[in-house]
């Protein structure tokens, strides 16, 4: 089954440390970019039905950016019908809508649901007002956990949170502070970041103005594993390096980028992977609109991925997953035994304590996951 991730490029205000393919909010682009977003959905499913194949399955849809809770209820409304008439929608699908706490309230969060979402992903980042202003978000933490009571009264049964930790100025106290409150609201589902500044990030200026700096590595480290301790006691399972949730709550969506699975992106700068062919949209949205407008190609960096970077994409997501690498399930899809060609570079991570080798299977230990960017590079 295919995923469908749809990309809402608009923000109401760029945050300080932001590297996503975005830009600000602006209604008549927006108008223009969803007519835009529904043809080339439309034309996606044109083009298998002239092929005389039958229609593709999806399962999952997910609505990412940017701010897709900018758009209005009418609009994902639209957006999904359009899913439906060029997929085979399963019907116990997964519908996922990003949301900024300050952008949603009972009213829209009703339209959303009504609208056929059924998953809500919030982008809370952190409970305290010091971290959220120095990020330059736009919400307050009471705003963020409004929106919360918002989502539940407007019916949803399926809500993450974002959290970000390692923030300018961040103790380990303080980040366990946001987490203790994300825990006390009971989420499905929560989603752990470590922030990277990026080189030109305008956050970046800021910290060396503020002289505001990130803890030490050794403090990273405890935020992360005292975050994870205190997430698992609290019936949130770890699942994925960043990813912890309660049981049959895990993201369907996500789990097809990790578990060499297939997926279509629409909207600008979007990425696709589907039978071997990787592909990714034009990045500016007015090009975007007048490429489909015009009937042109979308695809700016489209290629057939060899066998070997199929298996090293394999691999190297897998790895992210708490269960690791099934090396009989690469053996029988990829013809190769994971142990016999990687083993000899994997061994150290092994002594170390960050790759755990259990049978045919190979996982990261917590520790691991810390540095996993490092054991990746054996795949890549
Ligand atoms: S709301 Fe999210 S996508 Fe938009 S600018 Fe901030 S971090 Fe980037």
């Amino acid at each position: 089954m295919l995923g469908l991730y749809l990309h809402v490029p608009f923000c109401s205000a760029i945050c300080n440390y932001c590297n996503f393919n975005r830009g600000l909010f602006d209604a008549e682009l927006k108008a223009r970019y969803v007519e835009a977003l529904i043809s080339e959905i439309a034309r996606s499913g044109e083009a298998v039905l002239k092929g005389g194949a039958t229609m593709a399955g999806a399962d999952t849809i997910y609505f990412g950016g940017g701010t897709p809770s900018l758009l209005e209820p009418e609009e994902i409304h639209r957006i999904i019908r359009a899913c439906e008439a060029s997929f085979d929608i399963a019907a116990d699908r997964e519908v996922t809508l990003e949301a900024n706490p300050e952008s949603v309230s009972e009213p829209r969060l009703r339209g959303f649901r009504d609208a056929g979402v059924n998953r809500l992903s919030v982008g809370v980042q952190s409970f305290r007002e010091d971290e959220l202003r120095r990020l330059s978000r736009l919400h307050s933490a009471d705003r963020a956990r409004a929106a919360i009571d918002d989502a539940r009264a407007a019916g949803f049964d399926n809500v993450s949170l974002d959290l970000m930790m390692w923030l300018p100025g961040q103790n380990v106290g303080q980040w366990l502070e946001s987490v203790d409150r994300a825990i006390a609201i009971a989420p499905e589902h929560l989603s752990l970041y470590m922030l990277e500044v990026y080189p030109n990030a305008p956050l970046r200026e800021e910290m060396a103005r503020a002289r505001w700096s990130q803890a030490p590595d050794d403090d990273a480290a405890e935020m992360y594993g005292e975050a994870m301790a205190r997430l698992e006691a609290a019936g949130l399972e770890q699942y994925e390096i960043s990813n912890v949730a309660r049981r049959g709550r895990r993201s369907r969506h996500n789990l097809k980028y990790w578990t060499d699975g297939e997926w279509l992106g629409f909207g600008p700068g979007a990425h696709s992977t589907r039978e071997g062919v990787r592909w990714k949209n034009t990045s500016s949205t007015e090009e975007y609109i007048d490429r489909v407008r015009a009937g042109a190609a979308l695809a700016v960096d489209l290629r057939r991925l060899t066998p070997d970077e199929r298996l090293g994409d394999a691999l190297f997501t897998a790895l992210r997953l708490v269960d690791g690498i099934d090396g009989n399930a690469i053996q029988t899809r990829y013809g190769v035994d994971v142990w016999r060609r990687y083993g000899a570079d994997l061994e150290p991570f092994i002594e170390a304590g960050c790759l755990r080798r259990d049978g045919a299977r190979l996982s990261l230990t917590r520790q691991g996951m810390l540095v996993a960017h490092e054991i990746m590079t054996v795949f890549v």
